[in-house]
């Protein structure tokens, strides 16, 4: 017998998230991941790392606080948006009884989380016009414990819609918490669902410092709820989640210069979105292109297999969704810097012309 055998079945039997690291490739030019093009220069001061961290570093929850128009006791700091999504599963549901609900295609941690904690899962696919399934949904309030819907929805990029959502949160009252995934929502800060904290007690927001804010090596984000909500979290969370150095390079990230060049790399970042979508309505092997409201924008080619193919010859590594239900010949393109816009798009333009 192995000795792996030891671990629990339904870890064996786990399918482990394929993160774009994990994936990988040799490539130059790396857009699969929705990671900032640039890393910018933080300074790390070491005469405290002799100490135990705080558990939740006040000038970073402050620093979030105040960027994000909520109280420092609505915040919840965690090894990026990753663990507070477990957190949430595991805080709320209880293992072998209890079950989350998802609308893919959507991110898959969700999914991931629920299984390694024995959770079960409801899905329900987005409609045609890639919204949650608003009736479907309260439908089977009854049933589950968290909802997690992204807004932008990583990979199609579409907002949740907001008249949807406040009826949702309306009938989930004392019974589901929503949670509504904003990794995404610094490229369209308008279309943000914070402001429903303040009427809704059963509503969560999760954030995170890995795109917009270019610091994906440091794994930091954010859950925004009530305070009753991040109270629970707290108990669950490990003692010391946040490493000193970790803390030091956030608080930097959320000064008013940290702020100034996150607008400034976001402002760059979707003017080059809107030049390579204009760019790619005009090619003949493009059949769809996919809302953008991220980083990231997906299109459906006429041959997806041979477009991934092209790009991994050229060194530029792209995300493959095309396995995907409904997301058939389907890949998600990072938005990174000119250059490499420029490369994605010559490796297009070179591709025989589609037999449509
Ligand atoms: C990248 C991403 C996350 C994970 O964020 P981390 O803070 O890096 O763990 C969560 N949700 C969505 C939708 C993402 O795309």
């Amino acid at each position: 017998m192995s000795i792996a055998n030891l671990a629990r079945r339904v870890v064996r039997a786990l399918t482990p998230y394929q993160s774009a690291r994990r994936i990988g490739g040799n490539g130059h030019v790396w857009l699969n991941a929705n990671e900032a093009p640039l890393a910018y220069p933080f300074t790390i001061e070491g005469s405290r790392l002799n100490r135990y961290p705080e558990c939740q570093p006040a000038a970073v929850v402050n620093g979030y606080a105040a960027y994000a128009g909520v109280e420092p006791e609505q915040v919840l700091v965690s090894r990026g948006a990753d663990e507070a999504i477990e957190l949430l599963i595991r805080t709320f549901c209880e293992a072998g009884q209890d079950q989350i609900l998802i609308c893919p295609p959507t991110y898959g941690m969700y999914a991931i989380s629920a299984e390694t904690c024995g959770v079960g899962i409801v899905e329900l696919p987005l409609t045609v016009s890639r919204q949650p399934d608003w009736p479907a949904i309260a439908d089977r309030l009854s049933d589950v414990k968290l909802v997690f819907l992204c807004s932008p929805n990583n990979p199609t990029g579409d907002l949740v819609g907001r008249g949807g959502l406040i009826a949702l949160l309306e009938k989930a009252r004392d019974r589901a918490i929503i949670v509504v995934d904003e990794a995404y929502i610094e490229f369209c800060p308008e279309a943000s669902v914070v402001d429903l904290l303040a009427r809704f007690p059963n509503l969560v927001v999760t954030r995170t410092l890995s795109k917009a804010f270019a610091l994906a090596g440091i794994r930091c984000g954010f859950t925004l709820a009530n305070p009753d909500i991040i109270a629970m979290l707290t108990k669950v969370i490990a003692p010391y989640p946040i490493p000193e150095p970790i803390a030091q390079i956030a608080a930097q990230a959320l000064s008013p210069m940290g702020l100034e060049l996150m607008q400034e790399r976001v402002a760059e970042l979707n003017l080059q979105k809107a030049l390579i979508k204009t760019e790619l309505t005009t090619l003949p092997c493009v059949r769809e292109i996919f809302e953008d409201k991220g980083n990231f924008v997906l299109v459906r080619f006429v041959d997806g297999a041979t477009v991934f193919a092209a790009m991994k010859a050229a060194g530029i590594i792209l995300r493959d969704f095309s396995t995907k239900p409904g997301l058939e010949n389907s890949i998600r393109i990072t938005i990174g810097y000119r250059g490499e816009m420029d490369a994605v798009l010559a490796v297009l333009r070179d591709l025989p012309a589609p037999r449509l």
